[in-house]
């Protein structure tokens, strides 16, 4: 787990970011927020050696650290281009960093340099726009998604995977409310990472006050898709900052949460949540856990 938290900016946890490594030392990466490049680094992972990478949709917590992915494998001699595999939109996205786009100045400086120029593919990502079904596969992966339920479609798709590969199965959610989608990519599967934003009560709030989106899971509805798919352990992650103790998320999350309810005891309430109806291994997600699968 590269990163397991939400849109703020947590001191405590790096945004959306998970690393699947195989046996043969093939690295897949599912989302890209806000430190995950560098979490990657410290996992001793170069971005240079990650085969492909899955965005799941397109909110900045998911998305916003794949430019610093993208330019250190290019610093660090990665020798092919990166596979992007996302929504509709992820081509418009890439087409807009590199040459001619939001970096066009850190391209033309650093590719006048000749050991950079032998390498300029590294910063042209092919890029896969999924559909529901087999999005990617090559000789020791395949991943399928389908829709789950976040962002309205028409602005931007959002998707939940299931990474197949040496006959074991891990599924993960994306950012999703409670849906069947859901149920199905994790059906059976080996490990289900799961989105787990909010609380019931902070889910409640944001219904109440329309201060932001409570397409989310709830600790309740996810233990009954863990038990109803069946999966053989479970990680609870991207967690919306609702146990921060630091003083500056508190102070700025009095118009996004009941402030007063925030603390690391809500987690023990999350935990009871997801047990009413799943019972399997289960561990909370914190940045840098690695699972064994
Ligand atoms: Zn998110
Ligand atoms: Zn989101």
């Amino acid at each position: 787990m590269l990163g397991t938290g939400a849109a703020f900016v947590d001191p405590d946890r790096a945004q959306s970011g998970i690393l699947v490594t195989l046996d043969n030392g093939r690295h897949y990466l599912f989302d890209c927020g806000a430190g995950i490049t560098r979490n990657m680094v410290r996992a001793n992972v170069s971005p240079a050696d990650v085969t492909a990478v899955f965005l799941t949709h397109m909110h900045h917590d998911h998305i916003c650290d794949f430019p610093l992915f993208v330019i250190t494998g290019w610093m660090w001699d990665r020798p092919d281009a990166p596979v992007v595999i996302g929504p509709r939109g992820t081509q418009h996205f890439v087409s807009h960093l590199f040459e001619g786009g939001a970096f066009k100045s850190d391209f033309e400086a650093r590719s006048s340099y000749p050991r950079r120029q032998k390498n300029l593919q590294a910063v042209r990502p092919k890029v896969i726009e999924a559909s529901p079904g087999v999005a990617y596969e090559d000789e020791h992966v395949r991943i399928v998604c389908d829709w789950v339920e976040h962002i309205p479609r028409d602005i931007s798709e959002c998707f939940g995977v299931r990474l197949e590969a040496e006959g074991k199965a891990v599924a993960f959610s994306g950012d999703t409310a409670a849906c069947e989608s859901m149920v199905k990519l994790a059906k059976d599967a080996d490990l289900l990472i799961h989105e787990c934003t909010f609380p019931e009560s902070f889910i409640e709030h944001r219904r109440k006050t329309g201060v932001g989106t409570f397409a989310h899971t709830s600790p309740t509805e996810l233990g009954q898709i863990a038990a109803r798919a069946g999966v053989k352990r479970l990680v609870p992650t991207h967690f919306g900052h609702f146990e921060s103790t630091h003083p500056l998320i508190r102070k700025v999350a009095t118009h996004h949460f009941p402030v007063e309810q925030m603390g690391p005891h809500l987690m023990d309430e999350v935990v009871r949540d997801i047990r009413r109806h799943y019972q399997g291994p289960m561990q909370i997600a914190s940045d840098l856990l690695r699972i064994d699968v």
